[in-house]
């Protein structure tokens, strides 16, 4: 069994399974199957009590034939480089999914941003950036918000790197707020595209989603995005959780509310009324016709694949579902959405901003959602027509279509020197 794969073992057999289908030569295969770029740094932090902390931080680049490397940066306790790596891959292959043109890279701190004060967090942002600031530029590395990360946070990157420049770097870092250059509508994007895609996703299957039951795990940026569009959609959420525990409500929950208890009880869905509490560990087997996990890696293995059976599974997280746990899923008939498709809206508006940045010149909300919806339905439809025509399933098809289009533009572009 590999149910231990860590995330970078995970993305490396999802590739290897692509690359099977599309008959990959073996030197090319070596050259994505490793990154390009892996930056370490450990540095020191001023703490509230007056101590010094040594924190350590990544940056990692795997792949930039089509552009700057694009990805978000993560704090939490648990990062790893192994996990950087994984996530720097999967965004080589979401931004191919979509189209746009950047290539993969991810950034992690090591640190508790739930135990850390404001000014803590934003000193360890600063001296993170500096350390990595010769990696990060409009046309070489853009970094993004991601799980412990938000817009503010974004805001003192771009400060401190635009001082250390010397000018303003509009479009040196993406999911910044909008009084700093960042985009209408990027703040809901992945959230918006998770729903985008499931819409697409019944549409093909024929399924009603007025009425449908859905379940949401992580009440983040993604989980919490994901459950307002779904829910405008038609679909009902009975139940969805975060690190503090789950809830459950058969009647649907009102996720306006919920997300308004939640801004105000340090982004906590615990002690919410409106909903009985459930055991978390639980969540994903609740009996839906939609599921969105939009927490973290290795939800999904081969041990609980076999109790969860939605019509549609949509990865809101990156790497949620272990590699063993796929063919289960789709011998229950799974309709699965990839994380490389289903949370690519993040990125593309993302894309969006960066365009903006480098033009000054700001589009509104409706042109960047209708944008977003064009982008993300068509990399639906071309996924979905290629699990049909290769018999595939959706995570092997987009994988199809995004390594073969870096291999195209590797190819084109050639070997130097
Ligand atoms: N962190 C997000 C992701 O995993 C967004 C990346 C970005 O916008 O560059 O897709």
């Amino acid at each position: 069994m590999t149910n231990n794969l860590s995330p970078w073992q995970a993305a490396l057999q999802q590739f290897q399974i692509a690359a099977d289908k599309l008959g990959l030569e073996k030197d090319l295969r070596a050259r994505y199957a490793t990154t390009k770029r892996e930056l370490t740094v450990h540095f020191p932090v001023r703490m509230d009590d007056g101590s010094l902390r040594v924190f350590t931080g990544y940056r990692v680049q795997h792949d930039t034939s089509r552009g700057p490397a694009k990805g978000g940066i993560r704090y939490a306790p648990d990062v790893t480089l192994d996990e950087v790596k994984a996530l720097a891959m999967w965004m080589t292959w979401k931004c191919a999914v979509v189209d746009i043109p950047f290539g993969g890279g991810k950034g992690g701190v090591i640190c508790d941003p739930t135990k850390m004060s404001l000014g803590e967090i934003e000193r360890l942002t600063r001296r993170y950036a500096s350390e990595i600031a010769d990696w990060v530029g409009a046309d070489g590395d853009i970094p993004a918000p991601d799980v412990g990360t938000n817009a503010q946070i974004m805001a003192w990157f771009v400060d401190t790197i635009s001082v250390h420049h010397g000018r303003l770097e509009r479009a040196l870092v993406t999911g910044k707020p909008v009084l700093t250059g960042g985009s209408r509508g990027r703040v809901d994007a992945t959230g918006r595209g998770v729903s985008i895609c499931v819409a697409q996703a019944a549409k093909f299957l024929g399924m009603d989603l007025n009425g449908a039951r859905a379940v949401v795990q992580g009440f983040g940026n993604v989980g919490s995005w994901s459950a307002h569009h779904l829910a405008k959609l038609g679909a009902k959420i009975i139940a969805v959780s975060d690190v503090s525990g789950a809830l459950v409500n058969r009647n649907g929950i009102d996720i306006h509310a919920l997300m308004e208890y939640a801004s105000k009880n340090k982004n906590r869905i615990e002690g919410f009324r409106e909903a009985d509490r459930l055991d978390k560990e639980e969540i994903l087997e609740v009996e839906c016709d939609v599921l969105v996990p939009a927490a973290v890696e290795n939800q999904i293995r081969a041990d609980n694949a076999p109790r969860i059976k939605p019509k549609i599974l949509a990865e809101g997280a990156n790497g949620p579902t272990a590699p063993d746990a796929d063919p289960i899923l789709q011998a229950n008939g799974v309709f699965l959405i990839p994380d490389v498709l289903a949370n690519t809206g993040g990125v593309t508006v993302s894309y969006f901003e960066w365009v903006q940045g480098l033009q000054g010149f700001y589009w509104t909300e409706a042109d960047v959602n209708a944008r977003l919806t064009d982008v993300m339905v068509n990399a639906f439809d071309v996924v979905s027509a290629t699990a049909q025509k290769h018999h595939v399933d959706m995570r092997v098809a987009a994988n199809m279509v995004a390594i073969d289009r870096v291999v195209q533009t590797h190819k084109l572009r050639g070997l130097y020197p």
